[in-house]
């Protein structure tokens, strides 16, 4: 058994993964079951009854990812807006509000603008890379949840956890942060008083671009005493609301979860090579790296994350073809959407994985280029780029 004192590498490989009592079996295995045997009615062996509510292979996921982030329970799902769509809907009723980052994922904003303020949940858009900017967007007794994401997608914008944490406990709003960017390693929001981190686990946890998933850690202890049950609430929502992740997309993350650190050590050495070749660029306008001394949240960053990650965005001079055309020129870097697998992906957030918020607020800059930097030779991506960007 691993416990919080363990090192974050030895709770990666062994939280929730006890070598199998029957056969040894040192891999959890993938119970590809719905159902499970009863010894007479109700008699269930080890509390499980049907695979929505409960499966061997996703149990040592949630644990292990509980463990890894320092939370009281750990719930995971088929995809990481499933996972936001729960914390949202097990936490904010009709009438209530909630703040999101003016630069949050697209999907995030989607599901926010179309799907939840529907159902009749308000939301405010906030700079979360101005604390303050949060406080003027509260509404007393109506804002019960405040949303962030820190570093932002795709302009790596950096929020002060431990400061907006304090500004939502103070409303009565709990705080949930999208650690997708950051992944377990790097940042622990819980740790610096989050009450809820989620994950798309389609990213650095899984880090193969193999697998679609989501995942939700709720903290020990909750900062506003009205949500103290909010563990269980997502417990019953997860279930009533059946996104669950599948036992073979578990056991892929499970995999995917024990190199981590190993994994986000090299995407960041790599990504800090790249910036320093993008910085001796003259056509590059600007880059968006908290790594960065001139980044403006690079002093939190540096407190709060323990490297500064291996997403990288920069501005191209020469308008939206251009940059467009660049992307299309390059041959290691795959063109595509999605990020945090071994494999360096390049993309126009514009007209890719942010077109949905093009006309609002979160529109981006249209000559912007994101690299999710992956863990190939560096000589060989920066090789690439190279001839990309000089056409
Ligand atoms: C990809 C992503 C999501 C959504 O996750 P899916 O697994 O695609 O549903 C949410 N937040 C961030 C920051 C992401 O990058």
């Amino acid at each position: 058994m691993t416990n919080d004192q363990h090192g974050f590498s030895t709770r990666a490989i062994h939280a929730g993964q006890e070598p199998d009592p029957r056969t040894g079996a040192v891999v959890p295995a993938i119970y590809q079951t719905s159902t499970y045997k009863q010894d007479g009615v109700g008699g269930l062996r080890d509390g499980y009854e049907y695979s929505r509510s409960g499966n061997p292979t996703r149990t040592a996921l949630e644990e292990c990812i509980a463990a890894l982030e320092g939370g009281a329970k750990g719930f995971a799902f088929s995809s990481g807006l499933a996972a936001e769509d729960c914390v949202m809907r097990a936490i904010l009723r009709p009438g209530e509000h909630m703040i999101i980052p003016t630069d949050a994922y697209g999907g995030t904003f989607r599901l926010v603008d179309k799907v939840q303020k529907v159902w009749g949940v308000d939301y405010s858009l906030a700079k979360v890379s101005q604390a303050d900017s949060i406080r003027g967007e509260i509404r007393p007794g109506v804002t019960k949840l405040v949303w962030l994401e820190t570093p932002t997608n795709p302009l790596l914008g950096i929020a002060d956890i431990a400061a907006i944490a304090q500004i939502a406990h103070e409303a009565g709003a709990l705080l949930a942060v999208d650690n997708t960017f950051a992944s377990a390693y790097l940042q622990q929001p819980l740790s610096l008083g989050a009450d809820i981190v989620m994950h798309s686990t389609t990213k650095y946890s899984g880090g193969h671009s193999d697998v679609v998933g989501g995942a939700v850690v709720v903290a020990e202890n909750i900062g506003v005493k009205e949500f103290s049950d909010a563990a269980e609430r997502v417990d019953f929502h997860q279930n009533s609301m059946g996104a669950i992740a599948g036992p073979f997309d578990s056991w892929l993350v499970l995999r995917g979860l024990k190199t981590l650190a190993v994994r986000m050590e090299r995407h960041c050495d790599n990504a800090e090579k790249v910036v320093e070749y993008l910085r001796g660029r003259k056509d590059v306008t600007h880059i968006y790296y908290p790594g960065l001394d001139s980044h403006p949240g690079h002093d939190i960053a540096a407190k709060q994350m323990r490297r500064f990650g291996g997403m990288v965005s920069f501005q191209l001079d020469g308008g939206e073809q251009h940059a467009v055309d660049a992307i299309g020129r390059t041959k290691i870097w795959t063109l595509g959407e999605s990020l945090g697998g071994v494999e360096s992906l390049i993309e126009h957030p514009g007209r890719m994985t942010h077109a949905s918020v093009a006309g609002t607020e979160l529109e981006v800059p249209n000559d912007l280029i994101r690299l999710s930097v992956g863990i190939e030779d560096p000589d060989d991506l920066i090789a690439d780029l190279a001839q990309a960007l000089d056409g």
